[in-house]
């Protein structure tokens, strides 16, 4: 090991030599590199940031034994990182190697590591931050009359130990982290948010390492950012670190295997309940005490978040996993942040279905905590999340979206994010009056779609869609005269003697809405040619999601998370087919959908994101909500998009040149390609569709705005009605037009 690391980057660093003076035929010599030099290149790759030798100095200290550690940091850590603690001290015969690289006490054979507990044992950490800071150890053994002080450089001690007053334990100051790596000095001073990571880190050690009490605070602070007390139970040290606010809403979890052929382990932990909301899935994962993180099972629980409880779907989760040790391959990661296991796919399915059984079987006491809430006062509640952002009752969350907005999603995200808009939790008006239970049962029980638009909820949505109108947008809608496309996005309009902008994507995006919500149970069918398969249709739109987010491209993970979301329509099917005419048969293909505006059918390009949409934002457990959510969701996949294909007027028509990369240089972009280097047949495709769609506009979507469109009064002020005042722009648009 030790000889094969130099090499290794020997010929690493050696590569952009040889391929520099390749045309002068001389092989490059190969030297092996500066002993500081390798040992500088990897202590960058142990402490990449301060919050990594932060992690490795309280993984020490509690390797030694603490029951009490404190850290004080200055200027994110890059000035002053101190660890000090109460654990059994380092040895005075030690402290001449304590900081050579490969000196630990944990470990002296190969072997070992099959059943090492303690959390290092590479003897690197400490190593490594002498060669990027000024390293200073004060420790005491027990026994000893007075502790002893030296400093560190390169591995070295910088003098001989220095005898010194000190109290139990050892204090480690690192100093001018990177003072050497200006590079990396630079980039980590304009982030902020290294104390933040730390801050985090102390918190997520403190929660599972509930028997030693920790603290952190910034150099020359009087208060602690995070300060726990030692305590047996685990939820008093979420209370205490995360606040009540966390603790309140989570439920303990323990799941055993000890089948052999999968895989041998316990977990328990602690996970949240659809009462706790949050912007972003806190995980807190430890495997054998070490602080891990595990993406692929991350990932899997968020899945069943979502598809279970999709308001609730960005949870906090703390989880400890024990395994044998031998089942547990730490020595993968220099930093041994990320494991892999034995087994891994078999722990993650038992995890899994352990917390979706859990989320399943806490909705039914949340439908009886509501049974319980409706007879009290809401206000009494005002405590819970959502109400605390928005104490309106009709229950939006921070946004303050107004009810009429809430199908009008960011057409860049057109799925996602919707739920964000959504009405949530059990107070809303709605289930003041109504018991949420038998709501649910009420819907199951309803088999007659003629008597279905009697539904109280649906008369709610249509009031509520009366309610908002803007009445000079109306007169506007009313009473306009359609004159043309100006791009992409927005048509031109006449209405007396001003000329108006109009977004028609958001404009049909809400007339789909509510023609949805007005025409429920009565549509008719649009029957497709033949079945879509949803599981393969669900991928795709996964897929999409990852190359707009470079999220990573687990394949498996995918196809679970699409056989999950098809499992889950299925289920609902005989709701959507009687409702809203979304047939999806017993084998899980899509067959027929709504006609929601005669003459018009959706873009078939867009299946997937809508059923990936209404798979994953709809909120099944509430009626109205519900059926909110699927009008929106329809909505969004009947509305007005550009189509996929790019528009090949203007400037569009290079994407349709046949040989892209031999038309050279930029320069060259500008001018108009010959006939014969455009792939027609595609052209033609694409000169159809956007034909297609602007005859739509102005004889299918203009004539039914007029007839049916409320437009609500949001889309007088966010960008989806807009005057044109100055003459410029009006020549500009006639321009195009
Ligand atoms: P590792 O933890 O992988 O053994 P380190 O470089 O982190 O390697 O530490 C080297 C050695 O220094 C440890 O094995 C341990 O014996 C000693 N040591 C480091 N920090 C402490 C501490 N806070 N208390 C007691 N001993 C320590
Ligand atoms: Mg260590």
């Amino acid at each position: 090991m030790e000889i094969d690391e130099p090499d290794q980057v020997t010929v690493a660093m050696a590569e952009p030599v040889a391929v520099e003076s390749a045309s002068a035929m001389e092989p490059p010599r190969i030297r092996r590199l500066d002993d500081s030099v390798v040992n500088r290149i990897a202590a960058g790759e142990v402490i990449q940031r301060p919050v990594s030798a932060v992690k490795e100095l309280v993984e020490n200290s509690l390797d030694a034994g603490s029951t009490s550690i404190s850290v004080v940091v200055k200027d994110g850590g890059l000035k002053l990182i101190q660890v000090s603690d109460n654990g059994h001290g380092i040895r005075y015969e030690d402290l001449p190697i304590l900081c050579e690289r490969h000196t630990t006490s944990k470990l002296s054979a190969y072997e070992d590591l099959q059943t090492i507990k303690s959390m290092g044992f590479r003897g690197e950490a400490l190593a490594s931050m002498t060669y990027v800071a000024h390293v200073t150890v004060t420790t005491i053994t027990e026994g000893q009359l007075h502790g002893y002080r030296v400093s560190y450089r390169d591995g070295v001690m910088e003098q001989e130990p220095k005898p010194c007053a000190a109290v139990k334990g050892t204090q480690i100051m690192v100093e001018n982290l990177f003072y050497n790596m200006i590079a990396r000095r630079k980039t980590l001073q304009n982030s902020s948010d290294d104390y933040a990571k730390i801050v985090d880190l102390i918190s997520r050690f403190a929660l599972h390492n509930s028997n030693v009490s920790f603290s952190c605070r910034k150099h020359g602070a009087n208060r602690a950012d995070v300060h726990s007390v030692t305590t047996s139970s685990k939820l008093d040290a979420i209370k205490n670190i995360y606040g009540i606010s966390v603790a309140r809403d989570l439920m303990e979890i323990t799941v055993s295997d000890d089948n052999p052929s999968q895989s041998i382990f316990k977990m328990n932990g602690y996970i949240s309940n659809a009462n706790y909301t949050a912007k972003k899935t806190i995980m807190v994962l430890f495997i054998n005490d070490r602080l891990v993180e595990c993406s692929a099972l991350k990932r899997a629980i968020e899945v069943v978040y979502s598809a279970t409880l999709p308001k609730a779907s960005k949870p906090f989760l703390y989880m400890s996993i024990e395994f044998p040790p031998e089942h547990v391959d730490v020595n993968i990661h220099p930093t041994k942040r990320e494991v892999s296991l034995l087994n891994q796919e078999s722990l993650i399915e038992t995890i899994q279905t352990a917390v979706e059984y859990k989320l399943i079987n806490n909705n039914t006491t949340r439908t009886f905590q509501t049974q319980v809430v409706h007879s009290t006062p809401a206000t009494k509640f005002a405590s819970k999340k959502d109400t605390e952002n928005n104490p309106s009752h009709s229950g939006i969350k921070s946004q303050n979206v107004p009810n009429n907005h809430m199908v009008r999603t960011d057409s860049r995200d057109p799925f996602g994010r919707l739920h964000a808009y959504w009405q949530d939790g059990p107070f809303s008006q709605h289930e003041k009056k109504s018991d949420l239970a038998s709501v649910r049962i009420s819907v199951r029980q309803r088999r007659n779609p003629r008597e279905s638009s009697d539904l109280s909820s649906i008369h709610e949505l249509l009031s509520e869609i009366d309610q908002s109108i803007h009445p000079g947008l109306l007169d506007i809608v009313r009473n306009c005269t359609y004159i043309g496309l100006a791009d992409e996005i927005f048509a031109l309009l006449q209405y007396n003697t001003h000329l108006y902008l109009v977004n028609v994507v958001n404009v049909s995006k809400e007339l789909m809405y509510q023609q949805v919500v007005r025409r429920f149970a009565h549509f008719n069918a649009i029957q497709l040619s033949e079945p879509a398969p949803i599981p393969e249709l669900l991928i795709m739109a996964l897929k999409d999601e990852d190359l707009e987010s470079a999220g990573d491209n687990d394949d498996d993970l995918k196809t679970k998370i699409a056989e999950m979301n098809t499992e889950s329509l299925k289920q609902k099917a005989e709701m959507l087919e009687e409702y809203f005419c979304i047939n999806i048969d017993q084998e899980g293909n899509l067959m027929r959908l709504p006609v929601i505006l005669e003459q018009h059918t959706p873009d078939m390009d867009h299946v997937p994101e809508f059923l990936l949409s209404l798979a994953n934002d709809v909120d099944w457990e509430n009626e109205k909500d519900c059926f909110q959510g699927i009008s929106a969701v329809l909505g969004n996949f009947y509305a007005m998009h550009p189509p996929v294909l790019p528009n090949p007027a203007g400037e569009g028509i290079q994407l349709y040149k046949k040989n892209k990369d031999k038309s050279g240089s930029i320069g060259h972009t500008a001018e108009v390609p010959g006939q014969d280097d455009l792939d027609q047949e595609l052209l033609a495709e694409a000169e159809t569709t956007w034909a297609q769609r602007e005859w739509n506009i102005q004889h299918v979507l203009f004539p039914s705005m007029r007839l049916f469109l409320k437009p609500p009064k949001s889309m007088a002020t966010d960008g989806t009605f807009v005057k044109v005042a100055s003459l410029e722009k009006l020549y500009r648009i006639f321009e195009r037009c």
